[in-house]
Formats: C-alpha cells, sequence, structure tokens
C-alpha cells in the first residue's frame, strides 16, 4: 500500500462534491450510529481520516464508501454536523472516477457543464441520427418529416439493434470499469489474494446483494425505503433484460390485447418505475429524511430521467394502441432522446454505476475478511489483549 501523503487529496475530493470533513473531531458518534459498521470499527470514519491525511494509495484501495447505503444516521448524530453521509456519497463518485479509465466519470462527476452538456450531447446526436434515418433510409423528404403520419413499424429491427448498442456499450464500458475495481482493491494487495475456490464460494454475496439490496434492509430507520428500493431496482434490472433479450416482443406489427402477459409485464415494469422514481423525487422534494435533506443535482437528474423514460414509455404504448400515429411518433422520438442519454451517460459513468460497485465491494470485502491474514492466532490475540 502506498502510504505517503498528497496534500491535494482533500482539495481533489471536494471537487466531487460536499465534504466537510475540517471539523470532524474523530469522536466516533457517526460509527456508533451506523448500522453497517459491523466489526469495521472505524467505518465510516476511516476514509475522513484518509482524506484528512492526503493517504490517497488507501483511499483508493478502500472499499467502505461502497458498504454505506445512505441511510443518514451519521449525519443525524453527528455533533459537528460535518455531514458524514455527503462525505460518502462524494467518496462514491471520487471512486467511480478513479475507476473509470475513460476520464468521462471524473468530468461529469466534477463539472456540471460537462454533465448537463454531455447528457444534451447525446440527446442531440440521438435527433440526427433519427432525421438521418428518416431522410436517408425510409427516404421520406425532409419537408414532411414533422407532419407524414406513419407507424412506428417502419424503424423495425433497426431499433432493436440501435437499442443493443446503447444498452450493451456502456454495460461493456462500466465492467471495465468494475475490472479496475477489482485491480486497485483486490490485486493490488498481493498479500492478501484469495485462492480461486473462495472466489467461486463467495460469488453467491455478489449475487446477493445485486439482487436483493440486503445491507438496506439492515438499517433499521431503513425498513421502509428498502422494499422501494428493491422494486426499483428489479424494475430497472428486468427493463435491460427485456431490451436486450425480449424487444421484438415489443416492436412488433401486431397489437398484442391488453391482458397477454407481455403487456401486462411492461405495464407493471412501468408503474414500479414511476412509483419508485415518484417516491424519491417527492422525497427530495419534502426533504423532511435525514438522506433527502441535501441533495446534489446529480441525485435529482437520474431519478428524473428514469422517471421521464417510463412516462414517455408507456405514453408511446397508450398512443400506439389509440391509433394516434403522429403523436406516437413524435412521443417516441422524446422517449429516445430521454433514455439514451440516461444509458449511455448515467450507466458507466454517473448515480447508477452503484448497481454494480456496491455488491462487488461487498463480494470483495466478504473475500478479504475470510483471508487467514486477517484471523488473529491465539498468540496475536493474547498480543492484542
Ligand atoms: S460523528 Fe462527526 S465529528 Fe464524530 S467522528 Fe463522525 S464525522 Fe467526525
Ligand atoms: S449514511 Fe448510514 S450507512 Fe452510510 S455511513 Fe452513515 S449511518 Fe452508515
Amino acid at each position: 500500500m502506498d502510504y505517503s501523503c498528497d496534500p491535494t487529496l482533500l482539495a481533489e475530493v471536494r471537487r466531487y462534491g460536499k465534504f466537510d470533513a475540517t471539523g470532524c473531531f474523530n469522536c466516533g458518534s457517526c460509527t456508533l450510529s451506523c448500522d453497517l459498521a459491523g466489526d469495521h470499527a472505524s467505518f465510516p470514519r476511516r476514509s475522513t481520516r484518509q482524506v484528512l491525511m492526503g493517504l490517497r494509495g488507501a483511499l483508493n484501495e478502500s472499499l467502505d464508501p461502497w458498504i454505506c447505503h445512505d441511510c443518514g444516521d451519521c449525519s443525524t448524530a453527528c455533533p459537528r454536523e460535518t455531514g458524514p453521509r455527503e462525505g460518502m456519497m462524494t467518496l462514491r463518485r471520487y471512486l467511480a472516477s478513479v475507476y473509470d479509465w475513460t476520464g468521462i466519470a471524473s468530468k461529469i462527476n466534477t463539472s456540471k457543464v460537462w454533465y448537463i452538456g454531455s447528457l444534451f450531447a447525446v440527446g442531440v446526436l440521438v435527433l440526427l441520427l433519427t432525421v438521418w434515418y428518416h431522410v436517408s433510409v425510409v427516404k421520406m423528404p425532409l419537408s414532411d418529416f414533422t407532419s407524414t403520419s406513419m407507424g412506428l413499424e417502419h424503424m423495425f429491427p433497426i431499433m432493436t439493434y440501435f437499442t443493443l448498442v446503447v444498452v450493451l456499450f456502456p454495460f461493456f464500458i462500466l465492467l471495465t470499469n468494475a475490472f479496475r475495481m477489482y485491480w486497485f482493491t483486490v490485486h493490488q494487495k498481493a498479500s492478501i489474494q484469495s485462492p480461486l475456490s473462495q472466489w467461486f464460494v463467495e460469488a453467491k454475496t455478489f449475487m446477493i446483494h445485486f439482487f436483493t439490496y440486503k445491507k438496506m434492509a439492515e438499517c433499521p430507520n431503513e425498513k421502509d425505503r428498502w422494499p422501494k428500493h428493491l422494486l426499483l431496482g428489479l424494475s430497472c434490472l428486468v427493463t435491460l433484460l427485456l431490451l436486450v433479450f425480449a424487444l421484438r416482443w415489443f416492436q412488433t406489427d401486431k397489437l398484442y390485447p391488453i391482458y397477454y402477459p407481455m403487456r401486462l409485464l411492461g405495464y407493471l415494469i412501468t408503474a414500479l418505475l414511476i412509483y419508485g422514481t415518484g417516491d424519491v423525487l417527492l422525497g427530495r422534494l419534502k426533504k423532511k429524511k435525514e438522506i433527502y435533506k441535501s441533495s446534489d443535482f446529480r441525485d435529482w437528474t437520474f431519478p428524473i430521467l428514469l422517471f421521464a423514460t417510463a412516462v414517455t414509455g408507456i405514453a408511446v404504448n397508450i398512443f400506439r394502441y389509440a391509433g394516434l400515429e403522429l403523436a406516437t411518433h413524435y412521443v417516441y422520438a422524446i422517449h429516445i432522446i430521454i433514455s439514451v442519454p440516461m444509458l449511455v451517460i448515467e450507466m458507466p459513468f454517473g448515480k447508477w454505476t452503484h448497481m454494480i460497485y456496491r455488491p462487488l465491494a461487498l463480494y470483495f470485502l466478504s473475500l478479504r475478511e475470510r483471508h487467514p491474514q486477517y484471523e488473529l492466532s491465539p498468540k496475536e490475540v493474547a498480543n492484542v489483549a
């Protein structure tokens, strides 16, 4: 581990959001209040000390910020009002940028102009591609573009291939960044490499946390947030799976009746997405819970984009079944102009990265904890005592 002190670290971390740790007098109230601290006696204070002491190497190897599930109990308990919850959130943005080899995560997480600009640029690119496709492939005169009434069928199956690219390419970038996370947090710790068999045995940890967000349920004050987050997360996951494996269900000339299972599944997922994101946005507006008292603008953008994607998606369905072709066409254009930037920017670089990084961190942590180095011998126990 690199123990050199980097005096620029605090200033750099603060570029990623709120990190008011200079008032921290290391009292430990945040650790006592955190139900996820477990045996990590210095969680979440350890990360704060690493930043204040400029221990960049230790911070980059740390998995602590990903253990935090953002409940806010530590911020309520902190007598100095330094906001450790926000600090952990800021560190997650910093670490996501450390893992990202493209440098885009760092740009969008430190600059509103870059963040909004990149979403806007991808949206404009999608609009230009839409115009180009109609003019060059469908051979529609530009003068007819905004007024010609036609169904969506002329875009099948090109939209299937387009969708595969805009889902799988960002996911591939996210996976490469996840590999870099492994490299920084596990591989470079050569002294605690686990045997391959242990990697397979502990893979269940990743699966459990990826599908259940189980840690969130361990916060007593988050009992009502966990089922909502679970349903929202699973809805996003099923949506991605449908986009990759079953888009042709929905992109077909045939209009299935309302009771058809694929339509019902689509409606259920859309309802859950609208409910889940609407609940988050209302919470942020009301600011009653500690978790919502202080929000970075990126905390708003992702649920707004997800909400707008779900609403425009269901509107396309309603207009199509109602036979309103021009309305269907317009709303579908809006739908992809909103959803594609969300997929391309948020999934590999933004807030959505926690979908992979958090369960991976808990997986890596379980490997670390099971390593013999972490089990003290009786002699060591006696020495410690
Ligand atoms: S409760 Fe506040 S002052 Fe005490 S250790 Fe935690 S962050 Fe620092
Ligand atoms: S926000 Fe909640 S989970 Fe995160 S460190 Fe604070 S108390 Fe622990």
